[in-house]
C-alpha cells in the first residue's frame, strides 16, 4: 500500500493510527538499537482533548465531511467557470491528498468517472457513488446515496438535527 522505505519516517496520514505508532516504534529502535521486545508496550490512543496530527482514518472522515458538504451547497444551475473549477478542484485534489495509497486510488477513480459538474443534483450523486467504491473497497457498508442531502445540507427528515 505505501513504498515507503522501513527506515523512513512513517506517514501518519497513510495509516491508522495503530499501524503509525508501531512503524514509529520499529523506526525508533532500529536507529537506536533497542531489543525487540521493547516493541511490545501497548499502544495508547490520543485523547480526544489533544490536538495531534491526523491517521489515516481521522482525515478521511473530516475529508469526506468537506467533500460532501461542498458539494452539498453547488449551485443547482452553475456556470461554466464554476463546472470547470468543480472539475479541476477535484483533479488537484487527488494530486494532493497527504494519502498517497488513497490519492492514487483517487486518480484512478477520476479516469473512470469524472467529477459530474453539471449541477448540485449530479455532483452530490456522483460523489456518493465515488465514496461508495471507497467503502466497499474497505468492507464498510454502502451509504444510501438518496439521503444524501439529509446527511450533509438539511439534516434528517426525524428533525434530530434542528
Ligand atoms: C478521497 C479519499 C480516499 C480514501 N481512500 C482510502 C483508501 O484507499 N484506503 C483507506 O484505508 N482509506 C481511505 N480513505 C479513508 C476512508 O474512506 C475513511 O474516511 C476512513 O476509513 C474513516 O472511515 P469512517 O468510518 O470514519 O467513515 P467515512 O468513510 O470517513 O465517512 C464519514 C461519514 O460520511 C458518511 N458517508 C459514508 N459513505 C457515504 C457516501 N457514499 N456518501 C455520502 N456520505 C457518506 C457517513 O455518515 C460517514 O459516517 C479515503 C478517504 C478519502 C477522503
Amino acid at each position: 500500500m505505501s513504498s515507503e522505505k522501513s527506515s523512513e519516517k512513517p506517514c501518519r496520514a497513510c495509516m491508522d493510527f495503530r499501524t503509525w505508532a508501531k512503524r514509529q516504534k520499529e523506526v525508533y529502535n532500529s536507529e537506536k538499537g533497542l531489543q525487540k521486545k521493547q516493541d511490545q508496550a501497548p499502544i495508547t490512543r490520543n485523547s480526544g482533548t489533544q490536538e495531534c496530527p491526523l491517521d489515516k482514518d481521522e482525515l478521511g472522515s473530516k475529508t469526506w465531511a468537506f467533500l460532501h458538504t461542498m458539494a452539498a451547497y453547488y449551485p443547482n444551475n452553475p456556470s461554466q467557470q464554476q463546472k470547470a473549477d468543480m472539475n479541476s478542484f477535484f483533479h488537484t485534489f487527488s494530486r494532493f491528498y497527504p494519502c498517497n495509497a488513497c490519492a492514487e486510488d483517487m486518480q484512478e477513480q477520476l479516469r473512470h468517472s469524472p467529477p459530474e459538474t453539471s449541477s448540485q443534483e449530479k455532483l452530490t450523486q456522483w460523489l456518493c457513488r465515488i465514496h461508495n467504491e471507497v467503502n466497499k473497497k474497505l468492507g464498510k457498508p454502502e451509504f444510501d446515496c438518496k439521503l444524501v442531502n439529509q446527511r450533509w445540507r438539511d439534516g434528517w427528515q426525524d428533525g434530530s438535527c434542528d
